[in-house]
């Protein structure tokens, strides 16, 4: 499941790339756990950027696979470009990993069924 409700696995987190949802439409379940919890997606970014594109890039490099100047414009490209793909997708993974581990700050689990069919 991608960017459904850590609690019913029904709702959307997200509105759009850009925007997350306050609370579930079917469970109410508020995402936010305490003001600036979603600040837990920048590490979650930043590794996943580290390393999968810029050690990656690094090894490419200094296996002479491509030229300096090609790895640094690449590596800073996708420093720039990552956030603003995927800062929300870590932001779910990052309300994910908190219900992961503090499963006791979950609310009690709900009997509903998804009131629409997702996939
Ligand atoms: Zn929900």
């Amino acid at each position: 499941m991608v960017n459904r409700c850590p609690r019913c696995g029904c709702g959307s987190i997200l509105k759009n790339l850009f925007h997350r949802l306050q609370e579930c439409s079917e469970c109410k379940l508020e995402y936010s756990r305490e003001d600036g919890f979603f600040i837990g997606g920048i590490p979650i970014s930043y590794g996943l950027i580290c390393g999968f594109w810029i050690v990656p890039l690094i090894v490419v490099w200094s296996l002479e696979w491509l030229p300096g100047d090609w790895s640094v414009w690449l590596g800073l490209g996708g420093a720039f470009a990552w956030p603003f793909i995927s800062y929300r997708y870590c932001q779910c993974l990052w309300l994910g990993l908190y219900f992961v581990f503090a499963e006791n700050e979950m609310p009690d689990q709900l009997e509903q069924k998804c009131s629409e069919d997702h996939e």
